[in-house]
């Protein structure tokens, strides 16, 4: 299974991509989290991306493109990927086609979870993760047993540097002016799927599993 989940930041992409890779058995690739590694490496790359990151833009697609080409070489995604937030432009989603058509491995499907703004500045802003095993935690919907801490491992959760409220508006500025476009591109081509991913994770969860399962069928 090859996928694509599309989304404003927020729309709780990254934990139903977690929920469907585990389930499906396919590679998570989170540009995001890759780019969050390279910062926290301190690499060339990272130092480069973080600028962009931190105010909210998108890192540029030559970067963005050659990072998930080499992902893409790596045995793992042989048996199926889940991308998460990548594409985010319309050059990167014709890159991505290009890319997959040459390996004769077009994608499946692309799941849009669409929701509102103003939700999503209060789950963005609301919003910690766990340093250590990247699980993601709400302060008031999903504060973690001990509030702070991560059921899994213990570790004090942290936010998101780009999680503060200026740049999660400047975020969704961004995604409305040049991943939004996206939604038609993929309406064209007759691969898109609609959620509502205003929903609670469990609900979303169900849509997006016999959505898959429709698409496994045919
Ligand atoms: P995310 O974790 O997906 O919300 O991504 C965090 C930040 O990383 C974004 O706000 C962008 O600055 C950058 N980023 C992640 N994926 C991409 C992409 N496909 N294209 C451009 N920038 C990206």
């Amino acid at each position: 299974m090859r996928l694509v989940l599309l989304g404003p930041p927020g729309a709780g992409k990254g934990t139903q991509a977690s929920i469907i890779a585990q389930r499906y058995e396919v590679s998570h690739i989170s540009t995001g989290d890759m780019l969050r590694e390279q910062v926290k490496k301190k690499t060339k790359l990272g130092q480069e991306a973080a600028s962009f990151m931190n105010a909210g833009q998108l890192v540029p697609d030559k970067v963005i493109l050659d990072m998930v080409r080499n992902r893409l070489k790596r045995k793992d995604s042989e048996k199926g990927f889940l991308f998460d937030g990548f594409p985010r432009t319309v050059p990167q989603a014709e890159s991505l086609n290009a890319m997959l058509e040459k390996a004769g491995k077009p994608l499946d499907a692309v799941i849009l979870l669409d929701v509102k703004d103003d939700f999503l500045v209060n789950r963005l802003t609301l919003r910690r993760n766990c340093p250590e095993c990247g699980s993601i935690y709400h302060m008031e919907s999903k504060p973690g047993r001990v509030p702070g801490y991560c059921d899994n491992d213990g570790a004090a959760l942290v936010q998101r540097e780009d999680d503060n409220e200026k740049v999660v508006r400047q975020r969704l500025q961004v995604y409305h002016e040049q991943t939004a476009p996206l939604v038609d591109f993929y309406r064209k081509t007759g691969q898109l799927s609609e959620v509502d991913a205003s929903q609670e994770v469990a609900r979303i969860s169900l849509t997006v599993d016999r959505l898959l399962e429709k698409k496994a069928k045919k």
